[in-house]
């Protein structure tokens, strides 16, 4: 594989945009990946895409916790609001590409329905 501008010498890398033969002396490093002077810009303009950051739902987190809270506590409130954290997490979710955790929603949604349900089995063995 020789470089496409010096016939002479050997390429090291190929062009990221054009896929041309480069020697070190032509390739520039952009965000990583090595790019003839002609793409170069390109690449400055438009990078490569770099993973976007998620960000896991505060209320699906806080929902898990407080759905685990009620199985120690057993109390209703902890349930609901577990359930409340839940929902409001999904909708969150789902109107923020960024944001992730809709397994975490799932889960307090149904500790916290376990919650309610320990609670009314209470209810009825004491009864
Ligand atoms: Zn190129
Ligand atoms: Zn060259």
């Amino acid at each position: 594989m020789q470089c496409i501008l010096h016939p002479d010498r050997s390429a090291s890398a190929r062009c990221a945009g054009c896929a041309e033969a480069l020697c070190p002396d032509c390739q520039v490093e952009v965000a990583g990946a090595a790019w003839c002077q002609k793409c170069k810009g390109s690449a400055v303009k438009r990078p490569p895409v770099i993973a976007r950051r998620m960000t896991t739902s505060a209320q699906a987190r806080n929902g898990v916790l407080v759905g685990l809270a009620g199985l120690v506590f057993w109390t209703p409130v902890c349930g609901t609001v577990a359930i409340v954290l839940g929902s409001k997490a999904f909708g969150e979710i789902a109107s923020n590409p960024k944001m992730t955790g809709s397994g975490m929603a799932l889960a307090a949604i149904c500790l916290g329905c376990t919650d309610l349900l320990f609670f009314v089995f209470t209810i009825m063995s004491r009864a």
